[in-house]
Order: structure tokens, then sequence, then C-alpha cells
């Protein structure tokens, strides 16, 4: 079966079990294979609910990817991705299969920033220079005779992304990760991890107040619509659960709530044989809307996040068609002059892997389970960062360090610390 999937119950013990097998859980699990010393001798399982992926974030992404961000952290991630989907057959090839084809498009990222938000932005690309990227500066004269079809009111500034931005297939990433990692001997299993068995009190650790730290021993993974579950008992436990991973990791320690939960995007996609065309980058708007071109045929697809007090319930995946109507199209045709007359074509819904303290990856050791790694809160990042995570993941449970890039601001530690690391380019 695709990536070693198998309705077989999973196997008695593992040395370390993914739980999720989104892009994240499967980026984990081919780096700890990639990485490990002695070849073959680890035995990684990946344990997915839903093998259609129906409500997983991997396939509902935009497939974006950016180098422009105000975090070094967040820049340097999306530059060692960007590195590694460009030579993606030398990581991800498998021989004897074809290769992987990501369907990259370079159009790059254009935002737009008002007079309030120029500073912040001039700020950002110099970062983002220093760190290596390579944006352009863009008046709004400049802008307007490079993208003839903006219009520039309310616009003091612009950044463009002139290499390593654009957009890529995410079911080509998710599909790409899970061969190659079943080809180096990853093992997965459909299931749904409803409990773990602990051990308590191995010490102290200090998390704002002394407590009591556990340890996993047993994975319970359970059969779909069963009663039936196999434990698994294993060393090391990553939380991949994406939207998911606030409620799994409250399962192995209900006294530590991470913020890590589902909030439902809208992505709408609309035809406008007048609209700007194939020259057309992935802009973000100054209120905060965005939209790309969607192949060649005169469809484009967009929307933006709701205000906080607008979140939309999560118990479905239903599509709010007024949200558009109400608040995306109005910029769109604003920004867009052209834009005014368009016709929606079809929407659909995603859960952001949202992480409400401060909206950036939460990567490490969770504080009160020894042995539990969390890699999620991506909150809508978590596509293009997948390599980069991955990695960075397999590094500390196989060298107990971040290695390649130092991640540790990520860390769990902060949320209990209430220090946010707040990404301020967010869409
Ligand atoms: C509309 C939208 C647009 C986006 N656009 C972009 C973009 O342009 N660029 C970008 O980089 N990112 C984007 N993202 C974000 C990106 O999709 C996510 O950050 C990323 O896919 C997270 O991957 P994941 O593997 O952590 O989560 P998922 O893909 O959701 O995988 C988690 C998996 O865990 C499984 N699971 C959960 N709990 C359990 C359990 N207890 N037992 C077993 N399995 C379990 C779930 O079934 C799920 O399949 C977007 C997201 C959305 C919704």
């Amino acid at each position: 079966m695709p990536g070693g999937r198998s309705r077989s119950p999973p196997p008695e013990q593992a040395d370390v079990v993914v739980v999720g097998g989104g892009v994240v859980g499967w980026a984990v699990a081919y780096w700890l294979k990639a990485l490990e010393g002695r070849p073959g001798a680890m035995r990684v399982l990946v344990v997915e609910r839903d093998p259609t992926y129906s409500r997983a974030s991997s396939v509902r992404a935009v497939g974006g990817i950016r180098q422009q961000f105000s975090l070094p952290e967040n820049i340097r991630m999306s530059r060692f991705s960007a590195s590694f989907l460009r030579t993606v057959n030398e990581h991800l090839g498998v021989p004897g299969e074809p290769p992987v084809d990501l369907q990259f498009n370079p159009s790059g990222y254009l935002f737009l920033a008002s007079e309030r938000g120029a500073a912040a932005l001039e700020r950002n690309v110099r970062l983002q220079r220093d760190e290596g990227a390579r944006v352009a500066l863009l008046s709004p004269a400049r802008l307007k005779e490079k993208f003839p079809w903006v219009n520039v009111d309310g616009v003091a500034l612009a950044s463009y992304g002139l290499e390593d931005e654009g957009w890529f297939d995410p079911w080509a990433l998710l599909g790409a990760f899970r061969r190659k990692a079943a080809s180096l001997g990853v093992l997965s299993c459909v299931g749904e991890v409803k409990s773990f068995v602990m051990s308590s009190n191995v010490g102290l650790v200090a998390t704002g107040q002394e407590q009591p730290v556990s340890r996993i021993r047993y994975v319970n993974v359970h059969a779909a619509d069963s009663r039936e579950y196999q434990p698994v008992s294993c060393a090391v436990v990553v939380n991949a659960a994406g939207a998911w991973a606030g409620e799994l990791a409250q399962l192995a320690e209900p006294r530590l709530r991470l913020p890590l939960e589902p909030r439902k995007r809208f992505v709408y996609v609309w035809h406008c044989p007048d609209g700007p065309g194939l020259e057309c980058p992935l802009l973000v708007d100054t209120s905060g809307v965005y939209f790309r071109r969607d192949g060649i045929g005169g469809n484009y697809l967009g929307g933006r996040s709701p205000a906080e007090e607008d979140e939309p319930d999560t118990s479905d995946l239903e599509v709010d068609y007024d949200f558009f109507q109400e608040k995306v199209w109005p910029e769109l045709a604003r920004r867009v002059p052209a834009f005014a007359a368009l016709k929606v074509r079809s929407a659909w819904a995603g859960y952001y892997d949202y992480n409400a303290f401060d909206r950036s990856a939460v990567l490490g050791a969770h504080p009160g389970v020894e042995n539990l790694f969390v890699a999620a809160g991506f909150s809508g990042r978590g596509l293009q960062q997948a390599p980069a995570a991955g990695r960075a993941v397999a590094e500390l449970v196989l060298r107990g360090r971040f290695q390649s890039l130092d991640l540790s601001r990520f860390g769990p530690g902060r949320l209990a610390a209430g220090e946010p690391l707040a990404e301020s380019a967010v869409v």
C-alpha cells in the first residue's frame, strides 16, 4: 500500500511513535530514518486515524512558500525548505519510482503595506536580506509599473520576493515524504490514539511551578469504529497531530494545556478573465486579504483570516459564502478593479493548526512528559516549514538538541513562561 500504510494492527513495540500522518508527521519520520546512526536500527511507526485525510490541514493548504517573515527562525526554516524543495529528488526520490514533481510555481509573494505598516515591512525586509533572502522593496510608483493591475491607493510600500517563493502541490509533498519514509523502513498504521499508559513521578520539572514529570510507556492505538486497541510500547512519542495536537497532548498530561487548536479558514476560487493574468504573485493586501493565480485559465484563489471575534465554528468544514461577499470580495475589488466582475466557482474550508498563544510553531520536548515531543502549532505555515521542522525534531529525538538550525525559541517552555514569540508577517 502507498507509504507502507496497512490496515493490520500496529506492532507491539516501536522506538518512536509519530502520532499524525500529515506532512509534519511524515517529515519527522523521514528525517528520523535519514539521520539515524545505524541504518535500519530504529523502528519508527506513524499512526494516522484517517487514511483519506478528509480533515487534515496538509491537503487543504494553499501550498505557499515564502521567505518574507519577521522572525529569523521562520526565515531560516523557509530558506532551508526552499532549498530542500529545489533538490527534492535528492532527498525524497526513490530508486525505480517516478521522480517527485511538486509542480512548483516560482511566482513570489507580494506584501502591500499602508503608511502604518511601512516601517515594519521595511524592517522585515532588512532582516530577510541579512538572512540571505532576495526581496525587493517597491514604491507605489514602481509597484504600479511592475503590476499595472494593482490599485495602489493606500499603499505606502510593497515587498516582493524574487526567489524561493511561490506555491506547490501539497499532496505531492505529503506523498513524497510518505513514499520515501516507507522506502527507508518507516512503519505505518491506520488507527486513532485515544489514550496513553503513563508512568508518573519520574522527576520534577520547572514549568512555572514545580510538578512531577511523567513518561509515556504505551500508546493505545484504537482501530476505527471499534473497541479494539493495541498498546504499542515505545521509547519516544512525537505529537504531530496538527490541529488536534492540543487535544492529544492533554491525553498524556491533562494538567498542562497546550494552546494548539483548530481554526477554520475558507479558500475561495473565482474566475475572472480580465484579472491579473500569468504574472500574478501571491498578493497579501493591507487589509489581510490574499490571493494568487490558480492555473492558467483565468482562475484565482484566496481568502483572509477572520478577526478574533468572528472566528467561525470549527465543528464542521462547511464554507461560509457570506464571508466572501462581505469581508473578502470588497477588498479584492478595491485592490484589483478587474475583480469587481469575478465569479466564484468553488470553495473549501480547512483547519489552521493554530497556536492561540502566539501563532508560532511549538517544537520541542513537552514540559510535563519526559518522552513526548511536540511538532505543531504552525498556524498556517506548516506545509512550507515541514522539511525544516521534521529535521529539527528528528535531531532533538536522536541527538538531544537542535543541530542544523537553532529553533530553541520555539520550545514549549515559552508557553508556561508566558513569553510569546510572535511572527508579525501572518496571512
Ligand atoms: C486553508 C489553509 C491554507 C493553508 N495554506 C498554507 C500555505 O500556503 N503554506 C503553508 O506552509 N501552510 C499552509 N497551511 C497550513 C498547513 O496546511 C498546516 O500547517 C500543515 O499542513 C500542518 O501539517 P500537520 O501534518 O501538522 O497537520 P495535518 O495535515 O492536519 O495532519 C495531522 C494528522 O493527525 C491526525 N490525527 C490527529 N489526532 C490523531 C490521533 N489522536 N490519532 C491518530 N491520528 C491523529 C489527523 O487525522 C491528521 O491527518 C494552510 C492551512 C489551511 C487550512
